[in-house]
C-alpha cells in the first residue's frame, strides 16, 4: 500500500535523538511522521533510574523519560508509529520508506522530502546469557552506571579506548576494578593505557576471557579462563562493565549512504569535514535530505543527552535544507 501523503520528514527511530528531532521539527510546524519501531523508545527503555539526565535532580526512570519525550513530540503535531522500516530508496526528491514486507506485497509505503536516521546502536555482548541482569549488575555503560557501584568489586572487559574510559570511571567509585582481556596487549590509544596501568585500583588481568557469567535475582559472579594455560578461576563480582564494541543499526541502510569500517553512519560532524560546518548542514549524511543523529552516528560519547542534543542539530539541518531558511525554533 502507498500512502498519499508526501510527509516533510520522515524520522526512523524513536529513542532520545529521534524524538527530540520530531519535537523540533514539529514545533516548526513540518510534517512529521516517526517510525519508531517496534522497541520504541530505544535503549532507555531497558533501563531504571538515569541519573545523568539534566532537568531531574532526583533522576528519571528511562521509561518514563522516553514515554514523555514522545509525548512532546505528539503534543507538537508529531505522528508516531510503532513500526520496523524494513526497506528504504533515499536518492533523489522524493525519500521512500517502507514497514511490513515490501517483497511479499504487504509492505506500506511512506514518502518524504526528507528523512532523518536515528536508529541508535546495541552494545556487543558476551553470548553467555547475561542480558537476564542487565542492570541488575551487567552494564555496557561505565559513565552512566560506575556511581551505583561505591566500594564494589568490579570487572571491566575489553581492551579498546572504551574499556579504558570505563575502567578509570569506575576506580572512582568502586572498591575494585579488574580489566580483564583476551591478549597481552591493549589496542587502546597509549594515553588511556597509561592512565589505566599507573591507576592503584585497576588490576589487569591478561590473556583471559569470560565463560560464564552466574546469578539468581541479579548477577553475582563469573568464571575467567586463560586463553594459554586453560585454567579457569571463579571470581565474586558486584558489577559486570562490558566494553567489547557495538553494532550501529544501519543494516539498512548499507550501499545507500557512506558508512564508516565499523558500520556507524558517516555525516558532517563525524567525517572530519570542517567546511560543512560553515557552508552546510554537519547532521548531513552523502546523501542530500538525509541526516544522522545519536547513537548510530555517534561511535564516542553514546549518552541521552547527546543523543537528544544531536536530534535537535539533525532537526534544524533539515528544517534549513528544507525551508532555505534559519529556523525559527
Ligand atoms: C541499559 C542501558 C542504560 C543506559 N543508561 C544511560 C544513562 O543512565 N544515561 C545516559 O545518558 N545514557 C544511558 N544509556 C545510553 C542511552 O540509552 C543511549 O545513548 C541513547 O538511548 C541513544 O539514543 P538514540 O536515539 O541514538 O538511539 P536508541 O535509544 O538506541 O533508539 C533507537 C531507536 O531506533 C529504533 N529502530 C532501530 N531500527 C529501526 C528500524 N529498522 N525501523 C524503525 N525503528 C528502528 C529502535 O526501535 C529505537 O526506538 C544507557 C543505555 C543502555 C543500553
Amino acid at each position: 500500500m502507498i500512502e498519499e501523503k508526501k510527509w516533510d520528514v520522515i524520522i526512523v527511530g524513536g529513542g532520545p535523538s529521534g524524538y527530540t528531532a520530531a519535537l523540533y521539527l514539529s514545533r516548526a510546524t513540518l510534517s512529521v511522521l516517526v517510525l519508531a519501531g517496534v522497541k520504541a523508545g530505544g535503549q532507555l527503555m531497558n533501563t531504571t533510574l538515569v541519573e545523568n539526565f539534566p532537568g531531574f535532580k532526583d533522576g528519571v526512570m528511562g521509561p518514563d523519560l522516553m514515554m514523555n519525550m514522545e509525548a512532546q513530540a505528539k503534543k507538537f503535531g508529531a505522528e508516531v508509529r510503532y513500526e520496523d522500516v524494513a526497506k528504504v530508496e533515499l536518492v533523489g526528491e522524493t525519500k521512500k520508506v517502507w514497514v511490513g514486507d515490501p517483497s511479499a506485497g504487504s509492505g506500506q509505503e511512506y514518502s518524504a522530502k526528507a528523512v532523518i536516521i536515528s536508529t541508535g546502536a546495541s552494545s556487543k555482548m558476551l553470548g553467555l546469557g547475561e542480558e537476564q541482569w542487565m542492570g541488575k549488575g551487567v552494564s555496557t555503560c561505565a559513565v552512566c552506571d560506575a556511581a551505583f557501584f561505591k566500594e564494589k568489586m568490579t570487572v571491566v572487559v575489553g581492551g579498546g579506548d572504551a574499556a579504558m574510559e570505563d575502567a578509570l570511571a569506575l576506580a572512582k567509585y568502586a572498591r575494585e576494578v579488574h580489566l580483564i582481556h583476551r591478549r597481552d596487549s591493549f589496542k587502546a590509544s597509549k594515553i588511556m593505557q597509561e592512565r589505566v596501568v599507573t591507576n592503584p585500583k585497576i588490576k589487569i588481568i591478561w590473556k583471559s576471557e569470560v565463560v560464564e557469567v552466574r546469578g539468581s535475582e541479579k548477577m553475582e559472579g563469573i568464571k575467567i579462563k586463560n586463553v594459554e594455560t586453560g585454567l579457569t578461576t571463579d571470581m565474586v563480582v558486584d558489577g559486570l562493565f562490558l566494553a567489547i564494541g557495538h553494532f550501529p543499526a544501519t543494516e539498512l541502510f548499507r550501499g545507500q549512504v557512506v558508512l564508516d569500517e565499523k558500520g556507524f553512519l558517516k555525516t558532517g560532524i563525524t567525517n572530519g569535514n570542517a567546511k560543512v560546518w560553515l557552508e552546510g548542514y554537519p547532521t548531513m549524511t552523502s546523501v542530500d535530505g538525509v541526516f544522522g543523529c545519536g547513537d548510530v552516528v555517534d561511535f564516542k560519547y553514546k549518552q541521552a543527552i547527546t543523543a537528544a542534543g544531536m536530534g535537535c542539530q539533525a532537526a534544524l539541518d533539515a528544517e534549513k535544507y528544507l525551508t532555505g531558511k534559519v529556523s525559527s525554533y
